[in-house]
């Protein structure tokens, strides 16, 4: 007898292990295959994660499974392992970890192989030729014959009564044939040549495929906004091909990055495939099938695109590794680049981590010091391409321009910068990290702030929809004409937004075409492809957009670049604020003269003698690592700590705060009895920095982990609490979040 062992496409703690079924006589499966099984009285999914000849539970209790799902199997087994790994290392159920590795749709079969009956000739050679000959006098039938000649086409695009009669004939076959939906950023079929390569490529290329070449590697490609990054990936990966490996690209988001799917596909064509959330269901399917199969050879994608169902991987690159994007928020929360570490290990690739700014956790790993197991190889690409120079950045001191008596959002400066620039025909970006109109909206007589009602947050005035809104929950509400606390009608909107800019540069450049690009105005599909595109056509010669426009953008036109408020990301209730603001500062003013065009950076701030942007302006990244590590160091912060916290949830904030204050009991209880207290500091339990969200309260139990720590024990401990939290309260875990509001 065999027996299969099978983890349920269910998602419930208790459901967390394998059942075993036993496979009829005559049925193939293999590890990885979705299969149908009987559970309780129900038919569900699951996955076959190994098979037996033999099994602990008595024959008679078991059932036997019913069928395959799909003829192959959908989890390869090095992806198997990976989902085990993990399950361990981010406490997640393992079929949580499991449905990453496969289109959602593809799952409860919910989609299938397009097909479509196609006609191709059935003579060649001489017999067509003859067959010609002798139906001169049926013309229809020898044009679809030419048309043929040409290659296999759907039916559906011929004259039916003459195909009929070719069938009949034995001249042309019908037959079913599947189609592949081609997703729109590969729909362009150009290739391109390579450029020369600068010395320093040259030398990353270099250093790169000999790694490639000898068992893999793993490197950080620290290289100045403009150095070429992408030319570097490009040229690894063409070898790894050349060697018969594959290779993934991560990128924060395909979005906003659509000039690297671009380059990748102009210069692999076929070989590339993109694989993201925003595909249709069906172009995300026969993405997936044209890399199982094997035809697609270079993947190219967001965060889960880690989990392509590559063999023989040689290269995974992660773009911007510095992006918040390749942390997950929601369960499993894995952290991309994490994996990508594990699974080029697992194939013995290479991994490249590329970044003008990268995260200081990553730098930290490129350091002397580091053991060998967690370390990085440091590549530096110092030079932008054709020795161009970094631009040239101003900070502008926007305390002075008040008492000049300058009351409006641009400096004199940016604004006579601003002028020049479409004077001499150039393009500008102008950068606010704030989407709408004003920040807020408050009574100048007693000072009272609108505020959602269901979040713990102020609301941001929409003028479009003359309305207010919150940026949590999406509640809008019309503005207030009196105070609804004191009744006074001096109502005052404060700060700036990116709406605001857009009307101010209206308002004082009439010659100019404006473009704004914010959550707002990007919410239809394909609306960010169209502003770029309006962008880099000359239509729109400012653009004004938030972080959307800071990351790898190429515009060879644009000759300034304006940071309208420098400050507000500094002052946000996070450890990495400034990290933050360094990278955005960096990243915008590095998208300035990258052509022939000499680039000018003008960054406007209060705070112009903070680290974070003093050492922005002068691009000086080692410094600012320096800088920040200290900091770290000494408060005790990530990477020189783990930060690990349970966010409690609920209506009913009595209950909230009751579950936080009872595990805060419990978990000092277990760092004392494990002794773990030595490498750990907990902090008291309180209300998180954001009270309440969606109406529901929140409240936070934070430790610091000391890596001498035994994290996993500890964090394993709070997710058992996490997951305990009584009725009527949510607890979740997470280990180093994105943001701790
Ligand atoms: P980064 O990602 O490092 O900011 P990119 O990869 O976007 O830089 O490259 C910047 C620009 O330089 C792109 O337009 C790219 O096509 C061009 N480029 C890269 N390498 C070369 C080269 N060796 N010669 C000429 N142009 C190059
Ligand atoms: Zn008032
Ligand atoms: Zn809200």
């Amino acid at each position: 007898m065999k027996y299969v062992q099978v983890i349920v496409d269910l998602s419930a703690e208790a459901l967390d292990r394998v059942f075993s079924y036993i496979v009829p006589e005559g049925m193939d499966v293999a590890p990885g295959q979705l299969v149908a099984v009987p559970f309780g009285p129900r038919t569900v999914e699951g996955f076959v994660v190994s098979l037996s000849e033999a099994c602990d539970v008595p024959p008679e209790k078991l059932k036997p499974l019913i069928r395959p799902v799909r003829a192959e199997p959908v989890v390869m087994p090095d992806l198997m392992a990976l989902a085990e790994w993990m399950h361990v290392r981010y406490l997640c159920n393992l079929v949580d970890a499991l449905r990453l590795m496969l289109p959602p749709e593809m799952r409860g079969g919910r989609i299938h192989e397009k097909t479509q009956r196609r006609a191709r000739l059935a003579l060649s050679g001489e017999a067509l030729e003859a067959f010609v000959e002798q139906n001169r006098r049926a013309p229809k039938q020898l044009e679809v014959i030419e048309v043929l000649r040409g290659g296999d086409v759907e039916t559906a695009k011929l004259n039916g009564a003459a195909l009929q009669g070719l069938v009949k004939k034995g001249a042309v076959e019908i037959y079913e044939g599947q189609t592949r939906r081609t997703p729109r950023a590969l729909a362009d079929d150009r290739r391109t040549a390579d450029p020369e390569p600068m010395p320093e490529q040259a030398a990353a290329v270099e250093r790169l495929t000999a790694a490639l070449e000898s068992g893999g590697g793993r490197f950080l490609l620290h290289g100045v906004t403009g150095s070429g990054k992408t030319e570097v990936y490009i040229r690894l990966i063409r070898r790894a091909l050349e060697l018969g490996r594959t290779a993934i690209v991560l990128v924060p988001e395909i979005a906003l990055t659509p000039q690297m799917v671009a380059w990748l596909h102009s210069r692999f064509g076929g070989d590339a495939a993109v694989l993201h959330s925003a595909l249709s269901a069906g172009e995300r399917f026969d993405e997936w099938r044209r890399i199982r199969s094997g035809e697609a050879r270079v993947v190219i994608g967001a965060r889960s695109a880690i989990f392509a169902p590559l063999e023989h991987i040689g290269v995974i690159v992660v773009d911007e590794e510095h992006e918040t994007t390749y942390q997950s928020d929601r369960r499993p929360r894995y952290d991309a680049r994490e994996v990508a570490w594990k699974r080029a290990a697992q194939h013995g690739a290479v991994l490249v981590l590329g970044s003008a700014t990268p995260s200081v956790s990553t730098y930290m790993r490129a350091m002397p010091g580091v053991r060998p197991e967690n370390r990085l190889e440091l590549i530096e690409l110092r030079q932008r391409v054709k020795g161009r120079p970094l631009p040239e950045v101003e900070i502008v001191d926007m305390r002075g321009e008040f008492e000049r008596g300058n009351r409006s959002i641009f400096s004199a400066r940016l604004a006579a910068e601003l002028r020049r620039c479409l004077d001499e025909g150039h393009q500008a970006m102008l950068f606010i990290n704030r989407r709408g109109h004003s920040t807020f909206v408050s009574c100048r007589a007693c000072g009272y702030v609108v505020r959602c009602d269901q979040c713990d947050v102020t609301m941001t005035w929409h003028q479009a929809e003359n309305a207010l809104r919150c940026h949590y929950c999406g509640k809008t509400l019309p503005p207030p004409k009196q105070c609804p606390q004191c009744g006074s009608g001096y109502i005052k909107y404060f700060g700036a937004g990116t709406q605001k800019v857009q009307e101010e540069v209206r308002r004082l450049f009439p010659d100019a075409r404006v473009a704004r690009m914010d959550v707002d105005t990007t919410r239809e599909k394909d609306a960010h492809a169209r502003i770029l595109g309006r962008f880099r056509s000359g239509e729109v010669n400012v653009l004004v957009g938030t972080q959307m426009i800071a990351k790898g953008l190429d515009f060879p036109n644009v000759a300034l670049v304006g940071v309208v408020a420098a400050d507000l990301s500094l002052n946000l209730p996070d450890y990495r604020s400034v990290e933050r603001t360094f990278q955005l500062v960096t990243q915008v003013a590095g998208r300035a003269g990258r052509a022939e065009v000499p680039g000018r950076v003008i960054v406007q701030t209060y705070d112009p003698d903070h680290y974070g942007i003093r050492l922005a302006a002068a691009q000086d990244y080692r410094a600012f690592y320096t800088r920040e590590s200290a900091y770290r160091r000494q408060a005790m912060y990530p990477p020189f700590t783990v930060i690990a916290r349970i966010v409690y949830s609920g209506r009913d904030e009595g209950a909230v705060k009751a579950a936080a204050l009872a595990d805060e009991a419990r978990l000092g209880a277990f760092l004392d009895e494990t002794g773990a207290r030595a490498d750990a500091i907990q902090l008291a339990a309180t209300e998180a920095p954001i009270r309440q969200i969606r109406g529901d309260y929140r409240w936070q139990l934070l430790v610091k982990l000391y890596f001498k720590a035994d994290m996993d024990a500890v964090e394993a401990r709070m997710q058992a609490l996490a997951d305990a939290a009584p009725e009527g309260v949510r607890g979740e875990l997470e280990v180093n979040p994105n943001s701790l509001v």
